[in-house]
């Protein structure tokens, strides 16, 4: 192991890479391959060991890269400038953090806001990959779409595995076999992940979305979109996400869910509403309907899921019917999340890194801009973004806990 660097006036800055604690976590912040650029600025990088282990990254791959690695990870905590994460780390060593140390990664920061409390107050400047807004500019930052992809690949492959039926038609000498059906609900990234995986698998695809605009892409995929009478009401809210709809609109879309529940093998289910509980869209008669050996994958479970009958992280089997509820779907294709997650994290480090230094400026529509509507969750001791802000003000705090009751962390 080599020697910790010793801070002078003059030290460089230094980018910590921490190995995840979260259980189950198996994706690293950044690899090797992502130093070379942060090196060649002249920052000092120290990597926890082992940090990359399960995305096939070794400490002697980020030593050949330029970094230093040890087993003092409370060093790191300690001694870092600049601290990309996966999760954020827990409220005892968010403690730990060096005072101004910048943070950035998922922090769950509309859902789970008070668990951030720690770190605002130590204070750490905190960047939440959640809160990058959706424009042009940041579509190469955009970590959510990244994992959202593989979620939506990994979902189908996991299903496709379980089915006790192939996905193509087969045409043989012994008979034909019919195609899989496979109905995807919530047309997002993931949703759209999934059409495309379960249609290369020749899958017959349907899908159903309360966004108008996810049609044209369903149907560019080679799926059947199912729509439904909404009462014309607006079911966009900003920066392409959904809009939390009324009870009547939403049994509608249950309706029609039910009805083609009961001829699918396969459900993928992603509907979600930031910052918001999942929406409850497959009901238990609906569930009930389908054949034995069908399989419904819960995408949404992080949020609460989209299945009435969904339970968090566990895999329920009724009548036959395999109900999955992953919570990390991007952990279970480790080296791909993390090259798309640290290709997004170096994006987002070059906005706040001119030539090894840190420059934050928080006029930067990315990070706050005039609306302090970006992914600033907090700096030098306060709540930056507003939806963040308003969440954490003591009024706000017991309605977010109701909200979000039954909900994993
Ligand atoms: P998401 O994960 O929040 O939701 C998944 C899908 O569920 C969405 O398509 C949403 O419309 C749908 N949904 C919500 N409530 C529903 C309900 N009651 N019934 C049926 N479906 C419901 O969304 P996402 O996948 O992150 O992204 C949504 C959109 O944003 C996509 O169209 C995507 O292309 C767009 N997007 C834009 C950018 C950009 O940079 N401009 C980046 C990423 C995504």
């Amino acid at each position: 192991m080599a020697r910790l660097p010793n801070r002078t006036s003059e030290a460089p800055v230094i980018l910590g890479i921490l190995k995840e604690s979260a259980p189950g976590e198996t994706r690293v912040a950044l690899l090797p391959e992502s130093l070379k650029t942060l090196t060649a600025q002249g920052l000092s990088i120290t990597v926890e060991s082992g940090a990359g282990e399960s995305a096939g990254a070794h400490d002697q791959a980020y030593a050949e890269a330029g970094a230093t690695f040890t087993h003092d990870r409370r060093w790191i905590l300690a001694n870092a400038d600049i601290l990309p994460v996966v999760n954020m780390p827990r409220a005892d060593e968010q403690a730990r953090l060096k005072p101004n140390a910048v943070v950035i990664g998922f922090m769950k920061p509309l859902e789970t806001p008070a668990a951030l409390a720690e770190a605002i107050r130590r204070p750490a400047t905190l960047f939440s990959m959640e809160l990058i807004p959706r424009i042009t500019r940041a579509q190469a930052m955009d970590a959510l779409s990244s994992m959202a992809t593989i979620a939506g690949y990994k979902a189908v492959i996991s299903a496709a595995d379980l089915l006790p039926r192939l996905f193509p038609m087969l045409i043989t000498a012994a008979g034909t076999i019919p195609p899989a059906r496979v109905f995807v609900i919530g047309a997002g990234v993931a949703g759209l992940q999934a059409i495309a995986t379960a249609r290369r698998l020749g899958a017959v695809v349907e899908a159903y979305d309360v966004r108008a605009a996810a049609g044209e892409q369903v149907r560019s995929l080679g799926a059947k979109f199912l729509d439904v009478d909404l009462g014309g009401i607006n079911t966009e809210g900003g920066g392409g996400y959904a809009a939390e709809l009324t009870e009547e609109a939403l049994e509608r879309g249950r309706d029609l869910i039910a009805r083609t529940a009961a001829h699918s093998d396969v459900i993928v289910t992603t509907a979600q509403i930031p910052g918001r509980p999942a929406p409850l869209l497959i009901r238990r008669a609906a569930v009930e309907s389908m054949r034995p050996g069908s399989i419904i994958v819960d995408i949404a479970a992080p949020a609460g899921g989209n299945c009435e009958l969904t339970k968090p992280g566990i895999t329920q089997s009724m009548n036959g019917v395999t109900l999955l509820a992953p919570l990390n779907l991007a952990a279970e294709v480790p080296v791909h999340a993390s090259q798309l997650y640290a290709r997004n994290v170096l994006n987002f480090l070059a906005l706040i890194l001119k030539n090894g230094t840190l420059s934050i400026d928080l006029a930067d529509e990315v990070l706050a801009g005039e609306l302090d509507s970006g992914a600033c969750v907090a700096h030098e001791g306060r709540p930056i973004n507003a939806r963040v802000a308003k969440l954490l003000e003591p009024a706000n705090a017991n309605e977010l806990e109701i909200a979000y009751q039954g909900a994993p962390a």
